[in-house]
C-alpha cells in the first residue's frame, strides 16, 4: 500500500457517498463508480427522514452521532427541513420507554418530549388520538432530499480530488498483494480497498469478490397527498406504527400543499429482484393508505392521492447494517449496506465507521460500532416474516424496521 491509500466506493447512493466523503476527508484516495447515475437506487426513492426518536440506546447512539455530522453539513448548505418527528404510542409500555428515549436524548443535548394523547392536538390540530396514549416528539428532526444530500456530498468529493464515475459498473475482481484490480465497464481500476456500499445489489458484488452477504430487497411503497387548501401548521413526520398490530403508516408535510406517505404492511415485503421489481405503488396500498390516514387525520381539507413510488429497502436479519468486513481474513474489503428503511439518518455514522476500518482497522469513532461488522452469526440469510416477528416480539425495537 501507498501513504496514501487508494479507496474504491461500489455505490453512490448515501451509504457510498458518506464513506466516500469521510474517506476523502481523512486524506485517502477515493474513487467512487456507480452502475447507473449518483442516488439512482433506493436513496432516490426514499422519504428522507432524519431522527433520533427511537427507544433503543445504541440505535439512538447511531443517530445522534448522523445528526451532529448532518448539522455541520447544514452548516455548509445542505438543505434540511426541520419539520420535527412524532413517533405514536398505543400502550403504557411504550410510553415508558419513550420517556427513557427522552432521558437518552436530554443526556446527548438533544431535544425530545412526550405528549399524551390530550396533548397532541396541539402538535397536529387534525389528528384523531382515539386508541393512543401519547407520543414522542423531537421538534429538531426533519427530513431532506436524499438526492441533494448525495449531489452536494459528491462535489465535497471531488473538491478534496476524489473522482465519481458513473454508469460504470464493477463487473470483475482480480485480486493483488495487498489489494485490487476491478475490471469495471470503463475500464481497470487499481485500489488497496473496497468499499461495497451497492445497497439492494451490495450480494451481487459481494459475489464479484467469491464472498457471501445476505440482505433481503424489501419493497415499500409511497405516495404524495395533495390538499385543496395549505394546512396553517406543519405536519411534522408522524410515525403512526406499532409492529405486529397489523398495517400501518407515517406521513409528513412535503410541500405547502402536499404530504408524503409510506404504508408499512406488516409481513408482506418479500424479497425482489433489484433489477426487476414493480417500481409503482399498487392501487390496493393506496386505498389502505386512505383510509389509515383518513382514520388518523380527518378532515384534511380536500385530500386526495397523488403519485405514487415503491422503492427497495435492503435488510439484513437483525434490522441493523453492516459496516465491516465479511472476513477478517480480508479486512481490505469493507460492507457497507444493508441500512433497511434507515438507510439515509444512517448513512452519516456509516461512513465514520468505514474510515475507522480503512485507517484504523477497527472502529475507534463510536463506541459499540464493531457489532455491526457482517460477522458469520450476523450474517445469515434473511426470513422476512421470521424476522418480523421476532422483531415485533421486541418492545425495544419499536419501529426498527421500518424509519
Ligand atoms: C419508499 C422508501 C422510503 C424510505 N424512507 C426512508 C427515510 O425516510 N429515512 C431513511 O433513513 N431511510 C429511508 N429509506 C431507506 C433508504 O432509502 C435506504 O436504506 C438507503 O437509500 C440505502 O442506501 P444505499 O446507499 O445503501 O443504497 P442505494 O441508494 O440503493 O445505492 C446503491 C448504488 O449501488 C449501485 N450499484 C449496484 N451494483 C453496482 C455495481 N456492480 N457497480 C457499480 N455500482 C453498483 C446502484 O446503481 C446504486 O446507485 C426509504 C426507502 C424507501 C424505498
Amino acid at each position: 500500500m501507498t501513504a496514501s491509500p487508494h479507496a474504491v466506493v461500489i455505490g453512490a447512493g448515501t451509504l457510498g457517498m458518506c464513506s466516500a466523503f469521510s474517506l476523502a476527508e481523512h486524506g485517502v484516495r477515493v474513487t467512487v463508480l456507480d452502475a447507473r447515475s449518483i442516488a439512482s437506487g433506493s436513496s432516490g426513492r426514499s422519504v428522507g427522514v432524519v431522527g433520533t426518536q427511537l427507544t433503543n440506546p445504541f440505535d439512538i447512539l447511531l443517530r445522534i452521532h448522523s445528526v451532529r455530522q448532518l448539522r455541520d453539513w447544514e452548516s455548509l448548505g445542505l438543505g434540511f427541513n426541520h419539520i420535527g418527528y412524532l413517533r405514536l404510542a398505543r400502550t403504557a409500555k411504550q410510553m415508558e420507554l419513550f420517556a427513557q428515549s427522552v432521558k437518552i436524548q436530554e443526556d446527548a443535548g438533544f431535544r425530545s418530549r412526550l405528549y399524551q394523547a390530550r396533548e397532541l392536538q396541539q402538535l397536529i390540530p387534525h389528528i384523531n388520538p382515539d386508541g393512543l396514549q401519547g407520543g414522542l416528539f423531537g421538534p429538531d428532526d426533519g427530513f431532506l432530499d436524499p438526492h441533494e444530500m448525495c449531489t452536494f456530498l459528491a462535489e465535497k468529493v471531488r473538491a478534496l480530488g476524489g473522482n465519481i464515475f458513473q454508469f460504470c459498473e464493477l463487473v470483475d475482481v482480480k485480486r493483488r498483494y495487498g489489494g485490487y484490480k476491478l475490471d469495471t465497464s470503463k475500464g481497470r481500476i487499481d485500489c488497496d480497498f473496497v468499499v461495497n456500499a451497492a445497497g439492494a445489489w451490495a450480494p451481487a458484488v459481494a459475489e464479484t469478490f467469491g464472498q457471501t452477504l445476505h440482505i433481503c430487497p424489501q419493497r415499500h411503497e409511497a405516495v404524495t397527498i395533495h390538499l385543496d387548501e395549505s394546512l396553517d401548521y406543519t405536519m411534522p413526520m408522524v410515525m403512526d406504527l406499532v409492529n405486529g398490530e397489523g398495517t400501518g403508516l407515517n406521513f409528513r408535510h412535503e410541500k405547502r400543499n402536499e404530504l408524503i406517505a409510506e404504508i408499512h404492511k406488516v409481513g408482506s415485503p418479500l424479497p425482489e429482484d433489484p433489477d426487476n421489481y414493480n417500481d409503482q405503488c399498487e392501487e390496493n396500498s393506496k386505498v389502505k393508505l386512505a383510509e389509515l390516514l383518513l382514520d388518523r387525520v380527518p378532515e384534511l381539507p380536500g385530500a386526495r392521492l397523488g403519485r405514487g413510488w415503491a422503492g427497495l429497502y435492503p435488510v439484513t436479519a437483525d434490522h441493523r447494517p453492516f459496516v465491516g468486513a465479511i472476513k477478517p481474513s480480508e479486512p481490505t474489503l469493507i460492507t457497507a449496506a444493508g441500512a433497511g428503511g434507515y438507510g439515509i439518518q444512517l448513512a452519516p455514522v456509516i461512513g465514520t465507521i468505514v474510515t475507522d476500518w480503512v485507517l484504523h482497522g477497527a472502529p475507534v469513532s463510536v463506541p459499540g460500532t464493531e457489532m455491526l461488522s457482517p460477522t458469520a452469526a450476523r450474517n445469515v440469510p434473511v426470513n422476512a416474516h421470521a424476522c418480523l416477528q421476532s422483531v415485533a416480539a421486541t418492545e425495544d425495537y419499536l419501529g426498527s424496521p421500518n424509519l
